[in-house]
């Protein structure tokens, strides 16, 4: 089986995939037979999500051998519960609690399994040569990543974040980080500072290094390695409502996703590509609404105002992994993918054609929520449920009780005088002949599970703000004032933190990022 380029016929397997990360012509690798293999529904939804992990993924990504000893060590004792994703009810609504691994992020679902991913493939293909994770971030991804690759052998992780630029909790997260083959460094700059200096050591670097038998790599969330293991949890949910009786097998279940860069919502396309009864996925964005827009107009449009919101992991106006539902929305047309993707680049904007935007529109809902929005929904979940949500996922219960009320239904989005001709509203004969699973009929009284990508406790200020508290000057206090108003237990991992010895104190210059690294690579 091969993996190839979403923007030409370039070819790898999946193993060379996972250590590439990004074909070399820029382009994202993806299964082009994806749809034609299914999982039996039966038969997984009897099993643990660690079950059913070996299984799906030994389907994504088939060429790995030992699937099951790596997805063993990735998760088993790792997370706060077996089941990984526990499922919770809010409401009349479903939380999937993606938050319960070991930094409290959604990251970590999939940045446990890629460090055991590269080293397998690593091993398997006879390799030799040191690997080398680079990693820019703004604050989860690197402290999700150094947890996951420290001390995996034959594999190093450097992490470099902005100096003024990530909150006190993440700091220390990253600076208290332990592990033989882990350096983390602060960066004088913000976060798209550390990002291009980044890119320009990959542009620069890759070379030289290898010469020293070393070669880079990323745990970006392109990498097929980090969008595979996010699948499985779509299919934990679906189960666990089974075994609650909510539905049976075939029934339809929708689901809304707090989205950023596109991983998290584009493994749900995924799932159901693979035979999961999904109903609508639908794209919940903050004010940073660019894919709301595209998928409602099939207007890509980058050239707009960025706003910092409370919820900065959706703070993206390029959604990278978008790339790979365009391959197959497109009916996995490279040359078409290549044109909208280089127009992105030169003018800023892509629109894609009528088919391609009836493709999305068959499964992809979208909407987004303001600021003041998120800060109201925080509160009401609490006072309403007394279940407390981070202001991601608030983003992503507010959406929801929006596609409830019909307003974030494709066929009914109100936007501008013109939307009659923008909008031609997929009928529902449509939906049904078309659908890949036959899943459209009672899509409207189908279960709504919302994703929930965060614990409050990482994002003490907004919470405590939504509370009508006023927040006090350090973080960690403001976790224990969030503790004594809701008496929701703090995660171990955070509450551990104060206290714990910083390890980690190398602060650079933007233009000494390069230097840095060939100073300290080891081959
Ligand atoms: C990364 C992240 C997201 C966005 O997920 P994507 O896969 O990038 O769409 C949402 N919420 C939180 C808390 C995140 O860390």
């Amino acid at each position: 089986m091969k993996y190839q380029s979403t923007r030409s016929a370039e070819s790898v397997s999946a193993r060379e995939a996972v250590l590439a990360g990004i074909a070399r012509d820029g382009g994202l690798y993806v299964d082009p037979e994806l749809g034609s293999k299914k999982i039996d529904l039966k038969e997984i939804l009897s099993i643990s999500t660690i079950d059913m992990a070996k299984k799906i993924l030994s389907v994504l990504l088939p060429d790995f051998e030992n699937m099951d000893a790596l997805v063993e060590k990735a998760y088993r004792g790792r997370f706060e519960t077996d089941d990984l994703t526990p499922l919770v009810k809010m409401g009349d609504e479903y939380i999937l609690e993606l938050f319960r691994g070991p930094t409290s992020a959604f990251k970590d679902v999939a940045l446990s399994m890629l460090p055991q991913l590269e080293t397998g493939a690593r091993t398997q293909l006879g390799i030799e040569d040191r690997i080398l994770i680079l990693t820019a971030t703004s604050g989860d991804t690197g402290k999700a990543a150094l947890e996951g690759f420290h001390d995996v052998p034959g594999i190093d992780i450097m992490v470099f974040y902005p100096h003024e630029g990530v909150s006190d909790v993440q700091k220390a997260q990253m600076a208290t980080q332990e592990g033989s083959n882990v350096r983390v460094c602060a960066v004088r700059g913000n976060f798209d500072d550390c990002q291009r200096g980044v890119k320009n050591a990959f542009a620069h670097l890759t070379e030289p290094l290898r010469k020293r038998g070393i070669i880079l790599s990323s745990a970006n969330s392109i990498n097929i390695g980090r969008l595979a293991p996010q699948v499985v949890y779509y299919f934990a949910a679906y189960r666990d409502l089974v075994n609650e009786g909510r539905i049976k097998p075939g029934d339809p279940v929708n689901y809304v996703v707090p989205t950023g860069n596109f991983g998290d919502i584009l493994a749900g396309f995924y799932a159901k590509l693979l035979g999961l009864p999904v109903g609508r996925l639908v794209c919940a964005s903050n004010v940073n609404n660019v894919l709301t827009d595209f998928i409602c107009t099939g207007v890509y449009d980058k050239r707009r105002p960025f706003y910092k919101t409370e919820s900065p992991s959706m703070d993206i106006l390029v959604s990278s992994n978008l790339e790979r539902l365009l391959f197959i929305a497109s009916g996995r047309k490279t040359e078409k993918v290549r044109r909208w993707m280089e127009d992105l680049n030169t003018s800023g904007r892509f629109e894609v054609d009528p088919d391609t935007l009836a493709y999305i529109q068959k499964t992809f809902s979208s909407w987004y929520c303001t600021k003041e929005e998120t800060e109201a929904e925080i509160g009401r979940c609490w006072n309403n449920f007394h279940y407390l949500v981070d202001p991601h996922t608030a983003v992503a219960t507010s959406v929801a009780e929006k596609f409830k009320e019909g307003i974030a239904a494709v066929s009914e989005i109100l936007r501008g005088d013109d939307r009659d001709d923008v909008f031609k509203p997929v009928e529902e004969d449509d939906l049904a002949e078309n659908s890949e699973n036959k899943t459209e009929e009672g899509i409207e009284d189908a279960p709504v599970v919302v994703l929930s990508t965060a614990s409050p406790y990482k994002f003490p200020t907004a919470i405590l703000k939504a509370l009508g508290e006023k927040p006090d000057e350090d973080e960690f206090e403001q976790m224990n004032q969030i503790y004594s108003i809701t008496s929701v237990p703090i995660p171990k991992n955070l509450a551990e933190l104060k206290g714990k010895p910083e390890i980690h104190k190398d602060v650079i210059e933007i233009g000494e990022i390069e230097d840095y690294i060939l100073k300290n690579a080891v081959g």
